[in-house]
């Protein structure tokens, strides 16, 4: 155990990103009684969650100077979990009563239902004194070389009118994974004579009417998207490499959406082959191929680094143990349940910053990742998807929270969540199914909070 904190110390901390981690975040650290800035580049708080019309000038996102667009939301977008299970622990996701009509009730809302839930959050724990709005973080190091501690933070506020230089005792990196898109290799794509993009920069199915679409990829992302466009497209293929080799299916209730294994190659002419053997003359390819892990202003020296979309070396995918508890991550792993999660992540970062939680000396956090990264490898789990969760999220939750001295995650939000994953592959053009008894469990415990 780290023996180097004496306990409840108050520290500076720098939060990096008002989306909602970096909000709970920030509650959680001040609850703490540390002292808490937190650097947010848009004008609001609420992260990908601030839908936008606006898309980036390079519909690929490749070219380093464009001008970076945060939010990959589309116009349709609805959560893919109940309210139920989205919400913070302690500040649940309900329909709340004086509110405008303007409010979605839905169990699955649309985006504005979340972001208008972030905003009574931050309300309610008036975060947003804590916010410096439309600052960009230009740079976070260790602010003397050689001496773990303290944390450089540049940032420039408004337009590059007020550029700052501060010290903080700790960051906290909360910056979100969803803006740096990873792209599918393609055979000949270098000659491909058609349009490409990446579902970050997609909004709105118009643009595709007439338009013969291949999305790429297998995530909600696709699935949502592809029914989305298929209104107004003239046909759209779906392409995705966990397909058996001779996938070629119509979609049920669309005479005009099919799935197909991953392609093969694609020609000058602006065809492209499939694996199953079909070929088709494409208009646009849309890359629905998911996110890489992006940290421009982290200047660690190599000592944190992204590998494969590996973040590490990072304990519990939240420490990195040459920092620790200095510099810490919020929402790094995936396929989670995310809000809760966050909040327990920030539980415990701001505990072991003040020192009432103990954490494990820096030897034992490298020999942990060792061991981990070598359970990785013997499952035959490649680097990529180090930190992709699902059936083990709520163990590490549970683990999270005996840290902190708080309860397990709820039956009901567990029970809840696994019925929706198997509700959604089966039918994943509806929102509903029968759990009346989990919502009155649910709403049991909710009863805690109001
Ligand atoms: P973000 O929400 O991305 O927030 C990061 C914040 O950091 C942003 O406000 C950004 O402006 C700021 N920032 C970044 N860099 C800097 C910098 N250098 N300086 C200052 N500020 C900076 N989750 C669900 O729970 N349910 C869903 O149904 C769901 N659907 C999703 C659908 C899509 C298309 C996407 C992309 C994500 C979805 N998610 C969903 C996951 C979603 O990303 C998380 O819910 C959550 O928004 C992540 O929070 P975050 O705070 O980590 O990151």
């Amino acid at each position: 155990m780290t023996p180097a904190l004496s306990p409840t110390r108050s520290h500076n901390v720098a939060v990096i990103g008002a989306g909602p981690a970096g909000l709970v975040a920030a509650r959680e650290l001040r609850r703490e009684g540390h002292s808490v800035v937190v650097f947010e580049k848009q004008k609001q708080g609420g992260g990908t969650w601030i839908y936008t019309d606006e898309v980036e000038s390079d519909p690929l996102s490749v070219d380093s100077t464009r001008s970076i667009v945060h939010s990959s939301v589309y116009s349709s977008l609805r959560i893919n979990g109940t309210r139920e299970c989205t919400g913070f622990r302690d500040f649940p996701f309900v329909v709340r009563s004086g509110v405008s009509e303007s409010r979605d009730p839905r169990r699955f809302p649309s985006h504005g239902e979340v972001l208008a839930y972030l905003q009574d959050f931050a309300k309610e724990f008036a975060i947003e004194e804590m916010v410096r709005f439309e600052t960009e973080v230009l740079k976070v190091a260790p602010a003397l070389e050689g001496e773990i501690g303290k944390w450089r933070i540049e940032s420039t506020e408004k337009e590059k009118r007020v550029r700052r230089d501060e010290i903080y005792d700790a960051a906290v990196v909360c910056n979100g994974h969803y803006v740096e898109p990873r792209l599918a290799q393609i055979p000949g794509i270098s000659s491909w004579l058609g349009k490409e993009m990446h579902s970050h920069n997609y909004r709105i199915p118009e643009p595709f009417k007439d338009q013969i679409v291949v999305l790429i990829g297998n995530s909600s992302s696709a699935e949502d998207i592809s029914r989305d466009i298929a209104t107004f497209a003239k046909e759209v293929h779906v392409a995705c490499r966990s397909n058996p080799a001779d996938t070629f299916i119509k979609q049920t209730g669309y005479n005009n959406l099919w799935t197909h294994s991953s392609i093969e190659c694609v020609h000058e002419d602006g065809s492209v082959v499939f694996q199953n053997g079909k070929t088709i003359s494409v208009d646009i390819i849309m890359h629905c191929t998911g996110y890489k892990y992006h940290f421009p202003f982290l200047d660690t020296n190599g000592i944190v680094t992204v590998d494969d979309n590996r973040v590490g070396p990072l304990c519990k995918d939240v420490f990195p143990p040459a920092f620790a508890p200095w510099l810490s991550f919020i929402g790094i792993p995936w396929q989670v349940l995310p809000f809760p999660m966050f909040e327990l992540q920030s539980k415990w970062i701001a505990g072991v910053l003040s020192g009432r939680i103990p954490l494990p000396s820096k030897e034992d956090m490298i020999m942990e990742i060792k061991t981990f990264y070598s359970t990785l490898e013997v499952q035959g789990i490649p680097k990529r998807y180090t930190h992709r969760m699902g059936n083990t999220q709520f163990e590490y939750d549970n683990w999270l929270a005996s840290q902190c001295w708080c309860s397990e995650t709820e039956e009901w939000r567990k029970e809840m969540c696994s019925a929706n994953v198997v509700r959604m592959e089966a039918h994943p053009e509806t929102y509903e199914w029968e759990d009346h008894h989990l919502i009155s469990q649910a709403y049991q415990d909710f009863s805690l909070y109001s």
